[in-house]
This record gives C-alpha cells, sequence and structure tokens, in this order.
C-alpha cells in the first residue's frame, strides 16, 4: 500500500521554515544506532539537499508518510576473526611488495 502523501513543515538552514511533500523526503533510520537516524528533502525554496536529525519523536510522526530506509553505521563484520598467524602473513606480504623491484 503507497505511503499517504502529506505537506511537512520543516526547516532548511538557510532559508527557515519551507513545506515538503512527504513523499519527497527520505527517512534513514540507523538501525544500530538510532540517534543518527535523519530525514533528508530538497529545499523547495533554494534547491539544496537537506539533513535533518530524526530523534524518536520526528520519526514516530513521519513514518508513516515518509518512504523510509534503514542503514547500519558500523559495517558488518563477516568472515572469521583475524588471528596472529594472518597478521604474521599479512606483514610478510607487505615487506614482500615493498621489497620488489618494479
Ligand atoms: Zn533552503
Amino acid at each position: 500500500m503507497p505511503l499517504a502523501t502529506v505537506p511537512i513543515h520543516t526547516t532548511c538552514p538557510d532559508c527557515g521554515n519551507v513545506l515538503v511533500r512527504s513523499d519527497m523526503m527520505r527517512l534513514m533510520v540507523c538501525d544500530d544506532d538510532l540517534d543518527q537516524s535523519f530525514f533528508s528533502f530538497t529545499c523547495p525554496k533554494c534547491g539544496k539537499r537537506v539533513n535533518r536529525p530524526a530523534p524518536t519523536d520526528v520519526r514516530d510522526k513521519i513514518v508513516a508518510f515518509v518512504p523510509t530506509r534503514h542503514w547500519q553505521a558500523r559495517p558488518v563484520p563477516t568472515g572469521p576473526p583475524l588471528t596472529d598467524d594472518d597478521l604474521i602473513r599479512f606483514g610478510l606480504e607487505i615487506e614482500a611488495t615493498s621489497n620488489a623491484t618494479p
């Protein structure tokens, strides 16, 4: 079901109060650190891209109207953890590379 489009009052750092259609905004929810969540829009007055913080109260108000994406501040490590052998091998490879003649 598509989101309802509503006008949202917000602010541009250069233009002050502006009215932006909700479908012209993006809510970016940071899954591992909600304090880094933000919403963004293109200012209808100056045309600049604006990012604004999206604390819980703001997220709760706009999430039903603004297309939302989720992101993670920290990359999720994949694969096994590094071992001492990995570090030694890495050091040897760097040494071999720096000693190589072009
Ligand atoms: Zn502006």
